[in-house]
């Protein structure tokens, strides 16, 4: 017989996720259309949603301005794939009982995509139902959504990845915890290289008493420094349009044109095409999770431990400048030639015959 129990030994033991939960449907009674789970399958029972943390040192690299690839790589699109592998053992599990179960697409900006064409099947929202992640892992009682709208877990405070199993068998639900992890502080906000976290404005609702809220958030102003045309937290940019003013945070753009912005300008940076196979992470999340991890680490509310640096950085943030260094005039319309060596001063490539 299934039961939440069975399956979560199996997901954490033989699956290896790090934390599970589930919530039953009725906690989605409120949830838009477009968002609902009995939209895609209509007997479903459960939603059950896990965790894989991100491993703290794939930020490291970003923080010490050295090192990009860690991060996009380890830390997000590899792990985005993990997720899936784990999602399907899951529902291959609860399948062998009787029931039917899918993993779910994180890619709510899919939604996105393309204009909407004819709805499918009359009476249906139209494509895609993609379910919140982040509320989901809520009502499934594993942490909460941090103002910063990243979500919070007790384990790794702000670093993991959320995966979710949508099914037809009726399974015990978690109990909703809320309100033991963000404190407001508002670092996040404060560390964002965009100005994307709104100090003020607050987006939530309310499900069985439990108030989930978090911070506004500009998704272009986010995208367009996650995909790296922020030239405070990205060096590429920087050095590809010199002359370039882009300051992100004064930027009216949808998630969808910072995206569009990215993805065209990802030919022209040999440093972001050579990650372009996977969808990049320039920014390091340096407010929302970076910077919610020093304050959490530094309160004491994340288990999971470090021996050598306690807390990951207690220093501020590099922040390169904004504005051009210099005038066109100066640059004379430089164009990037990756034939042309780099000249900055490196001494450790002087003699040395690692090259
Ligand atoms: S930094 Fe973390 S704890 Fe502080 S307000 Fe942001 S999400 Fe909450
Ligand atoms: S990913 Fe970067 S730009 Fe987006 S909210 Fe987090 S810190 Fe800000």
């Amino acid at each position: 017989m299934l039961t939440a129990e069975r399956l979560k030994e199996f997901a954490l033991n033989e699956v290896r996720v790090d934390k599970i939960g589930i919530a039953n449907i009725e906690r989605f009674a409120q949830a838009p259309p477009d968002m609902h789970p009995l939209n895609i399958m209509p007997n479903a029972r459960s939603v059950v949603v896990f965790i894989k943390r991100i491993v703290r040192g794939t930020y490291r690299g970003i923080d010490e301005g050295t090192h990009w690839p860690s991060y996009s790589i380890f830390g997000y699109a590899h792990l985005n794939r993990m997720l899936g592998s784990s999602a399907y053992k899951i529902a291959r599990f609860i399948e062998r009982f009787g029931y039917e179960a899918t993993g779910l697409s994180g890619a709510a900006a899919s939604r996105e995509i393309g204009v909407r064409g004819p709805r499918p099947a009359p009476g249906k929202p139209a494509r895609e139902v993609v379910l919140h992640h982040r509320i989901a892992a809520t009502l499934a009682g594993l942490g909460e959504i941090g103002w910063s709208k990243v979500f919070l877990t007790e384990e790794f405070g702000p670093r993991q990845r959320i995966g979710v199993v949508l099914t037809e068998a009726e399974l015990e639900p978690d109990p909703i915890r809320t309100g033991h992890l963000c404190d407001r502080c508002k670092r996040c906000a404060k560390e964002c290289p965009a100005g994307a976290i709104s100090t003020e404005r607050s987006v939530g609702i309310e499900v069985e008493g439990h108030r989930i809220e978090w911070g506004d958030l500009d998704l272009g102003k986010c995208k367009l420094t996650h995909f790296g045309l922020n030239k405070r937290s990205s060096p590429f940019f920087a050095k590809r349009f010199p002359g370039l003013s882009l300051p992100v945070s004064e930027q009216e753009v949808t998630w969808r044109e910072a995206w569009d912005l990215g993805y065209a300008l990802f030919p022209t940076m040999p440093a972001f095409q050579s990650l372009a196979a996977h969808p990049i992470a320039i920014c390091g999340a340096r407010g929302c999770i970076q910077g919610c991890m020093k304050h959490l680490e530094k309160r004491g509310k994340v288990k999971n431990r470090f021996r050598t640096r306690p807390v990951f950085s207690e220093a501020e943030p590099w922040c390169l400048p904004e504005t051009p260094a210099h005038t066109f005039a100066e640059h004379h319309g430089f164009i990037y030639d990756p034939e042309v060596d780099e000249v900055e001063d490196v001494e450790s490539q002087a003699g040395s015959s690692w090259y």
